[in-house]
């Protein structure tokens, strides 16, 4: 005679398994696979709860991402931008897109001494680009993931996993948004200007101040550029080391040192802070220094964003 309990019981997931001491490489990674296991252990509570109760059916997933499993995605190209800044392209099942929602990012896993490391990594390409998707890594000399990045080759199958991150925009509920951005930071904010200039309906106007060490080292330069023609995109650009001037472009505005908290103060005199969204990411210093200059401008917290 079968028991009915036993039945559902043998139709529930098999539960996440709790990492190793060992299996934390103890960089900080954000989430880490600590905190990876705690939201698996609480969807598998929730979906066995679910099962027990009666429903069978698996929550469907759209995009080509999934939120609980790592997912290998095909490496197809690779294009070096500048020294130690690659562009990854991987493939995607065909017909699907990630199915990001705007400044989402993903996170991607690669094993170190048998720990994994964990990092996030925002797309550039269009979040609704269907078959493929495009990441723009930096290498840094003594990066734990980035080193292992560098191996990566064409045909390569990588693990990655999403959709994250809780940035929520709905169009046209700020009048303007002001990105404060440096280095590989200004992956969140292409993807957003790319989708606020190509909704019609949206009239929010962005300002981009974007730190770069040098000319050579804007990255998406040509693309920003392009968005330039856009009535609602302006922006410039800061640079931390000298450089020759001669090197800009028409139409781009280059300062030669290095963005200010008072650069931060006279743009935020622009429009009404209370109607303005500012958006910052780049290094740990510089997220503080940008934040706290919005803040010393009276923008309310819940108008700041750091991603
Ligand atoms: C939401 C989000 C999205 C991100 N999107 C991208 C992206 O699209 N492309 C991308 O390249 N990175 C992105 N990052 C950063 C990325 O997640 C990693 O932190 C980065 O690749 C470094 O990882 P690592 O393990 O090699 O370096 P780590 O081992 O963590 O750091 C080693 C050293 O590298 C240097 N370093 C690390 N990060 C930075 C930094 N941001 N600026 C300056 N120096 C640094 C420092 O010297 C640091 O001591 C994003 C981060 C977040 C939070």
């Amino acid at each position: 005679m079968t028991n009915r309990i036993t039945d559902i019981e043998d139709l529930l997931p098999p539960k996440p398994q709790a990492p190793q001491p060992r299996d934390c490489c103890g960089s900080g990674c954000c989430p880490c696979v600590h905190d990876i296991y705690e939201e698996d252990l609480r969807k598998w509570k929730k979906q066995c709860k679910r099962i027990r109760e009666g429903g069978l059916e698996e929550v469907p997933v759209e995009g080509a991402l999934h939120p609980d499993k790592w997912k290998e995605f095909e490496i197809v190209k690779i294009k070096e931008i500048y020294s130690n800044c690659l562009c990854y392209t991987f493939k995607l099942p065909e017909g699907k897109n990630l199915g990001l929602s705007i400044g989402q990012h993903l996170i991607v896993k690669q094993i170190k001494n048998g720990r994994a490391v964990i990092r996030q990594y925002t797309p550039i390409s269009d979040i609704s680009e269907k078959g493929s998707f495009d990441v723009l890594i930096k290498i840094y000399p003594n990066g734990k993931i980035t080193q292992l990045i560098k191996d990566w080759k064409v045909g390569d199958n990588i693990p990655w996993r999403g959709p994250f991150g809780n940035f929520s925009y709905k169009t046209n509920c700020y009048k303007r948004i002001l990105m404060l951005a440096a280095g590989t930071g200004i992956a969140p904010m292409y993807q957003i200007i790319k989708a606020i200039v190509d909704n019609d309906q949206d009239e929010t106007f962005i300002k981009l101040l974007y730190s770069s060490k040098s000319i050579s080292n804007i990255l998406l330069r040509e693309e920003l550029l392009t968005l330039c023609q856009f009535w609602n995109f302006k922006m410039t650009h800061y640079l931390s080391a000298e450089d020759d001037l001669r090197m800009k472009k028409y139409n781009e505005t280059i300062m030669s040192r290095k963005l200010t908290k008072e650069d931060v103060k006279s743009e935020l005199l622009q429009a009404p802070v209370d109607s303005t969204l500012v958006l910052v990411c780049g290094t740990r210093s510089f997220d503080k220094d940008m934040v706290n200059a919005a803040k010393d401008a009276q923008v309310p917290d819940k108008n700041i964003f750091k991603f």
